[in-house]
């Protein structure tokens, strides 16, 4: 499926591990990624959404100037899981990528203190009026289209929370581009749970901390996504918390995004937890097959790619996760059209999609398992995947084991295999244990910096399967 002449795919890796570095390609990039070039798209298949979000967070101009150096132009970068990748990854590979993200914050802070620069932003190119709206995606919708219109009028603050690739960050950015169009006159501050951490870590060190107050404080108008990044970050959220208070006092406008609604992020201090619940919490679901049928047109128009309207059914009938993968899908259906020659039926796709059908499904399920019960617990997803046994992981693990056996088809082997290549044996274990504390109606006991928690894991598992069913992915 590669379009390009001479291997551009082998120079593309050279170029990439030549800009990060061994050391962050060996834990990134090899055996862990996948590149296919095709018709001004660069597609980059990864092993799961948590792999594919830091790569993309951290790596996707790194990537874009890579290519541009092998191919001359800058390619559109588009994410999709390949779970084949997970089997390909060493082993010890998840571990050493769960270090590098714990040790994140303060490393990159002391690389941009070295640089002297804090990263330059990465281009927005999120828009309300491009933005698919179906019966799972109204209300956020209405509410950022209100916050766009009218900031700090209804609802200081908006919490938008929803699972992986359902348009949160589009409608955040949607929000900061029609404010600089509409309102120039405002300060509008769109800045990444991460790019605050960051930011406040540099400031801190580098004594520039009124600089940093200022840029966050008095703005009209401050977007801060992905903001289950705070959690356990206790000094983090204790900045946030004195932003937050000075723009609520002066009535402007806050806009937060997370995977998770602001309950269930484990180890948020509840002084944050009572504020976010104080305004409009809004969740974004699962698209419904229309939803999805509308965004494959409308993506499939501004490509120009001409797919026929049965086509269009199939795939969004078929593809019951998320709007990135919708978008990956399209990508390999035009680069497969345009190699083979071949026209795009019902029988192509299926044959061309096939292993996204089968296998996608179940696996952005665990995905979407995976991520909420690591941000109850205050660790990232490839935590859950680590050899690390303390406490708190083996519960995090085992109730996220234990969720995926009752809520997707997957095998024993399966959810082994994609949870850091676990023994189907420890699966087994894992749910058994998790089924005895359930069926004794014993309390789960985990440890977080602030001391020991407790919670009955009747309840704990019921608002963890609460979360899910909103969270979508069942359809
Ligand atoms: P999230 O932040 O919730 O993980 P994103 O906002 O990054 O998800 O969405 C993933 C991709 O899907 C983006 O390219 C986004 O533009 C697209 N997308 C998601 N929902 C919609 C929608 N309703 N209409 C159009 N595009 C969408
Ligand atoms: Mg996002």
């Amino acid at each position: 499926m590669i379009v390009c002449a001479q291997d551009p795919i082998s120079q593309l890796e050279n170029a990439i591990a030549e800009k990060v570095g061994p050391q962050r390609y060996k834990v990134w990039f090899k055996n862990a990624t996948r590149f296919t070039f095709s018709n001004g798209y660069l597609r980059v298949g990864v092993p799961n959404l948590f792999i594919g979000g830091w790569i993309e967070a951290h790596f996707a101009e790194t990537i874009t100037e890579a290519a541009h150096q092998v191919t001359g132009h800058r390619p559109e970068i588009c994410f999709s899981i390949d779970p084949a990748l997970a089997k390909k990854m060493r082993k010890k590979q998840p571990d050493s990528q769960v270090a590098f993200a714990a040790n994140n914050p303060e490393r990159e802070a002391r690389r941009q203190i070295r640089g002297g620069c804090v990263s330059p932003p990465r281009p927005r190119k999120g828009r309300l009026d491009n933005f698919v709206v179906g019966a799972p995606n109204r209300m956020a919708h209405a509410a950022a289209r209100t916050v766009a219109e009218q900031p700090g009028v209804q609802y200081p603050p908006l919490f938008i929370h929803g699972g992986c690739g359902l348009g949160k960050t589009h409608l955040l950015q949607g929000i900061a581009n029609q404010l600089k169009d509409s309102r120039p006159d405002l300060v509008c501050q769109y800045v990444t749970g991460e790019d605050f951490t960051n930011q406040f870590v540099y400031a801190v060190r580098g004594g520039n901390r009124d600089t940093f107050q200022r840029r966050h404080r008095n703005v009209d108008v401050l977007i801060i996504d992905d903001i289950h990044f705070f959690a356990n970050k206790r000094a983090t959220q204790e900045e946030f918390l004195h932003t937050y208070n000075a723009i609520d006092a002066a009535g402007k406008q806050v806009v937060m995004s997370s995977d998770a609604h602001p309950k269930m992020i484990g180890q948020l201090s509840d002084s944050l937890v009572t504020r976010f619940v104080s305004g409009m919490v809004v969740k974004v679901e699962s698209p419904d097959p229309e939803t999805r049928a509308e965004i494959l047109r409308r993506k499939a128009r501004r490509m120009s790619f001409a797919v026929p309207e049965p086509v269009v059914e199939f795939v969004s009938n078929g593809l019951r996760t998320n709007v990135r993968e919708l978008e990956g899908a399209l990508l390999r259906l035009l680069a497969y059209t345009q190699v083979s020659g071949e026209a795009l039926t019902v029988e192509v796709a299926g044959r061309c999609l096939r292993d996204l059908i089968e296998q996608t499904v179940p696996v952005i399920k665990l995905s979407d398992i995976e991520s909420i019960v690591a941000i109850l617990f205050g660790l990232t997803p490839a935590d859950l995947h680590t050899s690390r046994k303390t406490r708190t992981i083996a519960l995090a693990r085992g109730i996220a084991m234990y969720l995926a056996r009752k809520h997707t088809d997957m095998s024993f082997p399966e959810i082994g295999r994609f949870m850091g290549n676990k023994d189907h044996t420890t699966v087994i274990l894992a749910c058994r244990r998790i089924q005895g504390l359930l069926d004794a109606e014993q309390d789960a006991r985990w440890v977080t910096p602030t001391g020991e928690r407790r919670r009955k894991i009747t309840e704990l598992m019921e608002e963890l399967e609460e979360q899910l069913g909103k969270a979508g992915g069942s359809s």
